[in-house]
């Protein structure tokens, strides 16, 4: 086979490759560089923060301040970052950088309050083997209820997406349902976007039905990217995405050659594996 597949599929690597085959082939196959931008240094802060406040603060205890507090310990731990690094943010731009996190941080407690959540996974890495596919994916939250019922939780620090296309934006949020049946034992009663900006939640209600879906598309493009490999055909699919794309200079849509990106970019990024 000309090209190996990626060990594993993640619901981020299954929503590229369905988003452009090239994009995912020089990311996800040929594991180029990716370099981090503002917004995805500034998502993993804000993470970090709320992974904090639920790992050293019991119920009771995760107030606006724990939080702040938490915030803080991680803004200086960011500062010997490499990707945060990179960004080389100076005077005004860093401090924009740290004020938009305390937002976002203090947003949180506008969705939800911490202390009336029993979670019983932060970070929580699950895997399951789909037919021929790893399916692979770590949860932000994983949450018990008062009735014994699991929540799916996902954090987003981006914009959240018009009425149109929350659905779509789900997609991923529901293999982690899925990843939860067949590793727990036990289908999510909701999964939760809580977008942290506007601030506001999507809420969806995996149903049995709907889980035996996406295993169903899951193996359909795990199947397809097999394929891709061994035809070493993976077809630029142009779109707004293309307007952030970094390849786009290697893209035959915009007149490149997809076979210079490797040897342009060079290192592999050794993350993406
Ligand atoms: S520019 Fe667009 S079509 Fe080309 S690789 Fe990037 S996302 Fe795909």
């Amino acid at each position: 086979m000309p090209y190996d597949p990626p060990r594993s599929l993640s619901p981020s690597k299954l929503s590229a490759f369905r988003n452009c085959a090239l994009a995912f082939r020089f990311t996800a196959i040929e594991r180029l560089h990716d370099p981090s931008t503002v917004a995805t240094v500034k998502g993993t802060l804000v993470h970090t923060a709320l992974e904090q406040l639920f790992w050293n603060h019991p119920q009771g205890g995760r107030s606006q301040s724990a939080a702040s507090a938490e915030l803080d310990r991680a803004w200086v731990a960011l500062q010997e970052d490499d990707d945060f690094r990179s960004l080389a943010l100076r005077g005004d731009d860093a401090d924009a950088f740290r004020s938009d996190a305390g937002q976002l941080v203090a947003n949180y407690f506008l969705l939800e309050d911490p202390d009336e959540i029993t979670p019983v996974g932060i970070e929580l890495l699950l895997e399951a083997r789909l037919g021929d596919v790893l399916l692979r994916g770590i949860l932000d939250r994983l949450d018990r209820t008062p009735d014994g019922e699991l929540v799916v939780i996902d954090y987003k620090t981006g914009k959240a997406p018009p009425p149109a296309y929350q659905q779509s934006r789900l997609t991923g949020v529901q293999l982690y349902a899925l990843l939860c049946q067949e590793v727990l034992g036990q289908r999510p009663v909701q999964v939760k976007l809580l977008h942290l900006k506007e601030p506001t939640v999507i809420t969806a209600e995996p149903s049995a039905h709907g889980l035996q879906g996406q295993r169903t598309k899951t193996e359909a493009v795990w199947t397809a990217i097999e394929q891709a490999c061994r035809d070493e055909d993976f077809q630029p699919k142009t779109g707004p995405l293309c307007r952030f794309c970094r390849f786009q200079e290697f893209c035959p849509a915009f007149g490149g050659d997809p076979s210079l990106a490797a040897v342009t970019m060079g290192v592999p990024d050794r993350g993406a594996a």
